[in-house]
């Protein structure tokens, strides 16, 4: 058998290249709108607690206040110091993740005990609530993951899911394994996220309702560091939500044998 290749010559090369080029062009035109929103969106969020943290101090300042105005009002400048704060943070790790110079020093993890620790932490939130919560974990789940960040992914879905929920709902968390994968879902019947937005919720600074979560004291980066941390992970996150009924997020990381 015989047989001779010839350099596929297409009739149109230069209508290709020009094609090529122009999908090049359109995705660079992409970044750099992205970059410029990114960069508004940054500089609007932290200009917003700036502008709280003036306008109180000089109220605070320059006004004749009883001792509990005064209380009041350094109340929302200490709040809004520590929005800043965190905003800053996680601002840090995110450009850590962008240079990936961030380290995830992934060890053999059993997963009940770390899920037992983020629920401890949960409690004072949850208690505040009122929410019934529920953990049920199978035992002897092992999986390769890097147990500060693996807590901080559990820790930001699980605080959501309180934040997003009316007091006295139900959250549960549960671990479970199925075929060689370890799968963890967070479920809550909280306030939902409407279909349109859920392709978008992972994106930084998305937020559905930006001036209700806004007084929940949410950044809206929150889940764009889960979804970085996931992937560092090589692990998945899926969502699925139905407004005014819940929300569940699920992770799949693979199980490693014990
Ligand atoms: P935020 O800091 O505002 O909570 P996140 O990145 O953590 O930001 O979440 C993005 C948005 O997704 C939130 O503003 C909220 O609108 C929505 N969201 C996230 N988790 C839930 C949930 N469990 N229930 C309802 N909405 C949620």
């Amino acid at each position: 058998n015989f047989s001779v290749s010839f350099p596929k010559t297409s009739k149109d090369e230069l209508g290709d290249l020009a094609r090529s080029i122009e999908a090049l062009a359109a995705e660079l035109n992409y970044l750099k709108q992205h970059r410029s929103e990114f960069l508004s969106s940054i500089s609007h969020e932290l200009r917003t607690p700036l502008t709280y943290i003036k306008g109180y101090t000089d109220i605070v300042r320059k006004r004749n206040l009883n001792e509990e105005e005064q209380q009041k009002y350094l109340t929302i400048i200490s709040d809004e110091t520590n929005r800043l704060s965190n905003l800053v943070k996680e601002l840090f790790n995110l450009a850590k993740m962008d240079q990936n110079s961030f380290v995830i020093q992934k060890e053999r993890l059993d997963l009940q005990p770390l899920l037992e620790k983020v629920s401890q932490k949960l409690t004072p939130a949850l208690t505040e609530k009122k929410i019934h919560y529920m953990y049920q974990c199978q035992t002897q789940l092992y999986l390769m993951a890097d147990p500060i960040k693996l807590e901080l992914i559990l820790f930001n879905l699980l605080d959501n899911a309180v934040k997003y929920s009316d007091t006295e709902s139900d959250i549960t968390l549960n671990a479970w394994k199925e075929k060689d994968s370890i799968l963890i879902a967070i479920t809550d019947n909280g306030k939902g996220i409407p279909e349109k937005d859920l392709p978008y919720i992972f994106n930084r600074f998305y937020r559905v309702d930006k001036s209700r979560t806004r007084s929940l004291g949410g950044t809206g980066l929150g889940l764009a560091i889960v979804h970085e941390l996931v992937h560092a992970h090589d692990a998945e996150i899926s969502v699925t939500s139905k407004e005014g009924v819940g929300t569940k997020f699920q992770l799949t990381f693979k199980e490693v044998s014990k």
